[in-house]
């Protein structure tokens, strides 16, 4: 009878419980929350409160793990939305509109979570248990043998023959491998200094279109999504990098917002009736945690989701990520438990590179971010710009940027010779 215990059961440990259901006999998935019953907010995710989206190539991931998921949360009222109803300024330019070919839904995240969490728990083998909280890991002659979980106040260990930290990004695994006399990894860092401002809103008029994205630019750092909700609930967020945030106060809030919406949206967005009130999230920095060049790691242990990495969420990357870092986890435990731990953290982190990397230039070309811009950085950013003033008028060229932020085509695709010759023509017709 072989166990593995995952330890949080947000969105990267539900999807690391899918890739073990089946592979073990008995897959425990843990959260110090009490986790709701209905799709409610939570404790442990206060992140939940702010707009989420889950890029196309989540939709497919999801769907693919649970068939049928997208249609059900349709049917239960999240809004299917495909990007030709998404109005886009991304880079300072108003994106042409663009279908990239794959059906999303715009689910508030409780909603996603809960969804999940309710087809993970229904596989057969798999628990999951609430109110436990993982103090620390237990090992034997350099092996991770289970975790030291308190429940109502008392310490048990929970043996397992797999342990997976997926508790975030305080996840503490790096701490519990030093008191087992291992190396913590080598964290990098980009110091994003954001933070959301969000509300729910109804809007009182009819809006064309499901979701307003408006990204941060050079020339001002700052930005707002205005996303439906099902219904006439709409959540609108703030969003602010490089210090500077935008406020809580319902009219610095509103006036935050005015200086970054197109006049149509915000004249939607003035007349809307406030449903909660404007709530703060502050994200210092990005930071990734490299396992995957770690020597002397125990075996029967892996680091999942935001543990690994934790993105700034301005992209939406996070839990597209987790579940491609769940494909890969079962690809890796399918082939055998040799090396589980360094193959699983080399095809996390193939996945996690060009991520990171589209990150970096997105943060780095905004002037209010600190941090070293190498002379490829500069080339890179420069050719980017150029991608997104063509964005505005050419659809074409504007749905491979989406597929690529998308996390439907590597960035490389930004690259092919058919993609730059969209790009030098848009050029020289604006010369
Ligand atoms: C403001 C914001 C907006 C975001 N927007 C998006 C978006 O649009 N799209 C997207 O894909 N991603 C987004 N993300 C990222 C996304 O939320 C995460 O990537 C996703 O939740 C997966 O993270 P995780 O499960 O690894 O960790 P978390 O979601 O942080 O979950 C950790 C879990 O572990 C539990 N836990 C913590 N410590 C312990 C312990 N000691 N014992 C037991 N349980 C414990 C917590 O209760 C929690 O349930 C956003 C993040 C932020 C901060």
């Amino acid at each position: 009878m072989s166990t593995a215990v995952v330890l949080g059961a947000s969105m990267g440990g539900l999807l690391a419980a899918r890739a073990l259901a089946g592979l073990h006999d008995e897959v425990v998935v843990l959260d110090r929350d009490a986790l709701p019953p209905g799709p409610d907010h939570r404790r442990g995710v206060p992140q939940g409160r702010h707009f989420h989206t889950l890029l196309p190539r989540g939709v497919q991931a999801l769907d693919a793990m649970f068939p049928g998921l997208s249609e059900r949360l349709v049917e239960e009222g999240s809004p299917r939305a495909d990007f030709a109803g998404a109005h886009l300024v991304l880079g300072g330019h108003e994106f042409a509109r663009a279908d990239v070919g794959v059906p999303a839904v715009q689910v508030p995240r409780p909603v996603l979570e809960r969804a999940v969490r309710e087809r993970v728990a229904d596989l057969p083998g798999v628990e999951v248990r609430t109110g436990c909280e993982a103090v620390g890991l237990v090992s034997e002659r350099g092996r991770v043998t289970g975790a030291r979980v308190v429940r109502d106040g008392v310490e048990r260990v929970l043996a397992a023959d797999l342990v997976v930290d997926a508790t975030g990004r305080g996840g503490r695994a790096a701490t519990w491998l030093g008191a087992l006399g291992h190396p913590a990894p080598v964290e990098e860092r980009i110091e994003v200094d954001a933070a959301y401002v969000s509300r729910l809103v109804r809007l009182t008029e009819p809006f064309p279109d499901h979701l307003v994205l408006v990204g941060p630019a050079p020339a001002r750092p700052t930005g707002f999504a205005l996303a439906k909700h099902g219904g006439d609930r709409w959540m609108l967020t703030a969003v602010g990098v490089g210090g500077v945030h935008p406020p809580v106060d319902e009219r610095g809030h509103l006036e935050f917002v005015r200086r970054a919406a197109p006049p149509s949206v915000f004249r939607a967005i003035e007349s809307a009736s406030p449903l909660t009130e404007p709530l703060l999230h502050r994200f210092p920095t990005s930071l990734r945690r490299r396992y995957e060049r770690l020597r002397d790691f125990p075996l029967g242990l892996l680091v999942f989701g935001d543990a690994l990495c934790s993105f700034n969420p301005i992209y939406g990357q996070g839990m597209t990520v987790a579940a491609l870092e769940a494909e890969a986890l079962r690809r890796c435990l399918r082939a055998g438990e040799g090396d589980l731990a360094g193959r699983f953290f080399r095809a996390a982190a193939r996945i996690v590179d060009p991520v990171w990397l589209l990150n970096a230039l997105g943060d780095l070309a905004l002037p209010q971010v600190a941090g070293h811009r190498s002379p490829s950085t500069r080339l890179l950013n420069r050719y980017v710009a150029r991608v997104q003033r063509a964005a505005a008028h050419d659809p074409r060229v504007a749905r491979m940027f989406i597929r690529v932020t998308g996390l439907l085509d590597p960035p490389t695709a930004l690259f092919r010779p058919d993609v730059a010759a969209r790009v030098a023509v848009g050029r020289s017709r604006r010369a």
